[in-house]
């Protein structure tokens, strides 16, 4: 864009500082998508997407999807778009939007390329042309719908990004819905050189800005800028094929400021729920092991235990399945002064036939055990355990963790078939402490 003509390269330099690892520059019409490929081809960190803004719709050709088709040829164009419908300017007639926007996906479908999609004030035709088209990759820019709409694209298969207005004072609707939007779905940019996100309103918007919207999402979703800088790079290199290859499974990761282990990816139950089986990926850490770690390998990947709030044995699995190494690891955390909380599906009991909890006295500080269901009907239907008289059994193990550790917290997923006020009465009547966890939120 011509705003950036008198300083893009510090405007460049700016986003390498500020530790943005890439950058995609979208073109929105035919000059624009020019200019894109040109910057990609030019630095190592920029890649391009090539399309028509529904604003200028009324200008596309054949020649035009031409030019595109031949730009989609260089590798470091990664996406189709700007694409989409603008009914709130309607610089294009919307018919025209409309057939412009369908030429488009059809193009993307053609050239193998995920979209990135523009929708503003045009919620009914943007939902209607996109599930028709069978677009399947893609992304809601600069997202301005509601939860309804992002739901129905997260269906689609679509991401959903966030831009400066979700840190604006007045945008908390668009903040509730940037606050619950599960991991794997969001994105994070600039849409530069407008709408700079606050304390920036006002002056023309730059990649480096990024910082402030990473900062606010944080603090909507309750997690480090670290966790949302992961997170969105991430979800940005598995959409537009950015970035090296899937990292390995971590054994140990931290999210805000407890350190979290990964030691096993088995379980008595395979709950509805269950991320294991939608994704490899908690808040942008890989968690699909290719061996369960031995104590040496935790011990170095914990380093000081000290350092963090708590270590939290949970992962990707039931860490009371590997319950001697889970002991012996404790009482190391316990003797370098660290904190410990287990995460368990409370059948530590049924796996090993015996009343575990004495074993973990002393050595386990906290424990969260999911409760998960108001009756045994219920948790047979979600949490789908392999163990016999699971639900008794899980009622039983919290009851004993009372007598061991001193602090037991159950805790439910709001799925469902879940009757959350049933639940809270009986975590009362356990005399233990209650967190209800959202269906689609994971760690
Ligand atoms: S108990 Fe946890 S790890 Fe096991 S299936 Fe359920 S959600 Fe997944």
């Amino acid at each position: 864009m011509a705003d950036f003509d008198p300083d893009r390269d510090e405007v460049i330099a700016r986003a390498r500082d500020a530790e943005v690892v890439a950058i995609i520059t979208i073109g929105s019409d035919l000059k624009g998508s020019e200019g894109a490929v040109r910057l990609a081809r030019e630095y190592d960190f920029i890649y391009a997407a090539v399309g028509i803004h529904p604003h200028d719709a009324k200008d596309y050709t054949s020649d035009t999807a031409e030019k595109l088709r031949q730009w989609s040829g260089e590798k470091k164009v990664v996406a189709l778009g700007e694409t989409g419908l603008d009914y709130h300017y309607d610089h294009s007639p919307r018919d025209i939007q409309r057939e412009v926007f369908e030429r488009q996906l059809a193009l993307a479908l053609e050239l193998n390329l995920p979209v990135i999609v523009h929708s503003r004030e045009a919620k009914a035709d943007t939902l209607n042309i996109l599930s028709e088209s069978g677009i399947s990759r893609g992304v809601l820019h600069c997202f301005s719908g509601d939860m309804e709409m992002a739901e129905r694209v997260m269906a689609m298969g679509l991401y959903v990004s966030f831009a400066g207005p979700v840190t604006f004072k007045n945008a908390k609707r668009l903040q509730e819905i940037a606050a619950c939007i599960p991991d794997e779905y969001l994105l994070i940019e600039t849409d530069a050189p407008y709408l700079s996100p606050a304390p920036m309103r006002g002056k023309r918007n730059e990649p480096s800005f990024l910082l402030h919207t990473a900062r606010k999402l944080a603090e909507l979703r309750d997690v480090g800028v670290g966790d949302i800088a992961r997170i969105t790079t991430l979800n940005a290199g598995r959409l537009f094929g950015i970035g090296g290859a899937s990292p390995e499974g971590k054994i140990a990761y931290k999210i805000r400021d407890s350190l979290y282990l990964n030691i096993t990816n088995r379980c008595t139950n395979a709950c509805t729920f269950c991320i294991r089986f939608h994704s490899d990926y908690v808040k942008g850490h890989n968690l699909r092991l290719d061996h369960e770690p031995g104590i040496e390998e935790l011990k170095k990947a914990i380093g000081d235990p000290s350092a963090y709030k708590e270590v939290v044995f949970c992962g990707y699995g039931e860490p009371l399945m590997r319950l001697d190494l889970v002991k012996a690891l404790a009482r190391w955390i316990k003797d370098n002064g660290g904190r410990v909380r287990i995460n368990t599906n409370g059948q530590g009991n049924l796996m090993h036939g015996r009343n575990i909890l004495p074993e973990l006295q002393g050595i386990v500080d906290a424990i969260s055990i999911s409760l998960d269901a108001q009756d045994e009907k219920t948790y047979q239907t979600i949490c789908r355990p392999f163990l016999k008289d699971a639900y008794k059994g899980v009622l039983s193990f919290i009851r004993e963790a009372v007598k061991y550790i001193p602090d037991v917290t159950v805790t439910v997923v709001d799925a469902p078939g879940v009757d959350v006020e049933m639940c809270k009465k009986i975590a009362k009547e356990l005399n233990v402490r209650f967190r209800l966890r959202q269906y689609n939120l994971v760690g």
